[in-house]
């Protein structure tokens, strides 16, 4: 099912969307690890599930097995993470074809980040300089996927300002895209500003699903900042640095997560996105809390 059909289907129905995100991993090890976790989040019945697709296109071939085993295997909605990197226009209408020669309805479209040591983004020869770019280019092969783009509550690092950055956002909506999910963030005014401000821009009517990742370890709270620019509230920066070890720290990560989770929706936001690293204990415990809070079935 289209990604973009079964959130209007939970809007009518007043019921919030959830999906968990993973990436490919490398070895066999990790292979079965992810396995497993897929299976102990199963029973949370997931909207969706989305593979990321590695730095540098470096897991074409992982993203879309994975892809294809999470909806014809095991059963659960998936979508396929895609960028503009080290791919042509040629290879990226084959990748396409075989999307959806194995019954992949959904991609997210990205541009992507520069290879590890550079600083800007250079788009291959014959291929997409932006995200907007690439979801015109889906659209005029004709193919029939739901297409969803990623959005910066925080703005986008290489973005001048979030203005800006919003002009850009709608034009991967202008070009097709049908849904958005955000960069991760710990305070959620961020997003209420963000979604305020796509509203008031005028002809928007495009769900922004938040991303939540809880914050796991006392060194998180600078690597979060430096990676994606996300701003950590002081009370939960001095909490999460002054935990007497990785465990409490994850403790009060987690609390905090379940919070945010639970405003986030009871505000209006259309569901919530987990980036879940590949393990389940953290979104079963926060999506647990949060169906409860809201007296939600799953
Ligand atoms: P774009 O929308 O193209 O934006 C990139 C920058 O260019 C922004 O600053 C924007 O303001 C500016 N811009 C956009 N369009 C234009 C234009 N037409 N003219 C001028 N400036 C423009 N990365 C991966 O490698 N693999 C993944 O699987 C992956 N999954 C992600 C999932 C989510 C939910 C999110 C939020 C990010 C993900 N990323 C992933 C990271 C993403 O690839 C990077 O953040 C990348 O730097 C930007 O991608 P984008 O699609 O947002 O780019």
């Amino acid at each position: 099912m289209k990604i973009s059909d079964k959130i209007r289907e939970k809007q009518a129905q007043g019921k919030p969307v959830f999906s968990f995100e993973f990436f490919p991993p490398k070895t066999d090890k990790g292979e079965a690890k992810l396995f497993k976790t897929i299976e102990e989040l199963k029973p949370l019945n997931p909207d969706f599930i989305s593979v990321t697709y590695g730095a540098g296109g470096s897991t074409r071939t992982k993203t879309i097995d994975w892809v294809d085993r999470i909806k014809n295997e095991i059963g659960i909605e998936a979508m396929a993470h895609f960028t503009c990197v080290g791919a042509g226009r040629k290879e990226i209408a084959q990748t396409l074809m075989e999307l959806e020669k194995r019954g992949i309805e959904n991609i997210l479209a990205l541009r992507g980040d520069p290879p590890k040591g550079e600083t800007e983004f250079t788009p291959p020869s014959d291929g997409f300089a932006y995200a907007n770019e690439l979801v015109e280019f889906i659209k005029s092969e004709g193919r029939n996927f739901a297409i969803g783009v990623a959005g910066y509550p925080e703005s986008h690092l290489d973005a001048p300002d979030l203005d800006a950055d919003i002009l850009n956002l709608k034009r991967k909506v202008q070009a097709g895209g049908e849904f958005v999910i955000t960069q991760l963030f710990f305070d959620n005014t961020h997003y209420f500003d963000f979604v305020r401000k796509l509203n008031d821009s005028g002809d928007w009517d495009t769900p922004v699903i938040p991303g939540i990742m809880p914050l796991t370890a006392k060194n998180q709270v600078e690597k979060f900042a430096e990676m994606c620019g996300a701003y950590t509230p002081d009370d939960l920066k001095n909490s999460i640095e002054n935990a007497a070890s990785d465990e409490e720290a994850a403790e009060i990560g987690l609390e905090h997560a379940k919070n945010q989770c639970v405003e986030l929706l009871k505000k209006g936001a259309p569901g919530i996105h987990f980036y879940t690293l590949n393990k389940s204990p953290a979104t079963r415990d926060i999506l647990a809390y949060v169906r409860n809070e809201l007296g939600l079935t799953s």
